[in-house]
């Protein structure tokens, strides 16, 4: 008699257990679905707020960017994926020389986005972009030159201790 009552609290455990699994896929099987139809949905296709897709340099309606070559997001990237070079200037009014950017190379080919560049930026100059189409037939096509042509510092962005006019 005891080996039935084992066996039947054996089968009832046991679809207890199953009841438990299936209750997971029911609620599953009535939660909104967030599957995209990509690449059909691809014009009206909307990243999560929070997506690397791709780092980035804004700049605004003068094509003036905030970043004022301090280094900082070079040297804290894990693996050389930013190349900063500076070049300086002098201010026609006052006469001081200050450093400014000349380039800022970005290998998204080997960038892991671990976010470190944008987290210590001072200047909040640099952020993440939401594309994710990144196939190109050649690595080199993947260096980007994240500050565009002609464009210079802001006025408003105030340089931190280490990075002021140079005399
Ligand atoms: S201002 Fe920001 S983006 Fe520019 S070099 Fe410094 S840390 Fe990098
Ligand atoms: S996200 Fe990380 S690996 Fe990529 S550029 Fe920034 S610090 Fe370097």
């Amino acid at each position: 008699m005891k080996s039935v009552i084992a066996y039947v609290k054996k089968i009832l455990v046991g679809l207890w257990n199953l009841i438990l699994g299936m209750k997971i896929t029911w609620l599953n099987l009535f939660r909104k679905k967030i599957t995209e139809q990509y690449p059909e949905n691809r014009d009206k296709l909307v990243m999560f707020e929070r997506f690397r897709g791709e780092l980035i340099m804004p700049h605004n309606a003068n094509n003036e960017h905030k970043c004022t070559a301090c280094g900082i997001c070079q040297m804290n990237c894990p693996n050389g994926t930013i190349r900063i070079t500076s070049k300086t200037e002098t201010d026609e009014q006052t006469g001081k020389t200050k450093k400014v950017l000349d380039t800022y190379m970005y290998d998204l080919g080997s960038c892991i986005f671990c976010d470190l560049c944008v987290q210590t930026c001072p200047s909040d100059a640099i952020t993440w972009s939401q594309a994710f189409e990144h196939s190109v037939y050649t690595r080199a096509k993947l260096d980007k030159k994240l500050n565009r042509e002609g464009s210079k510092m802001a006025e408003k962005v105030k340089p931190t201790a280490n990075e002021t006019a140079i005399n």
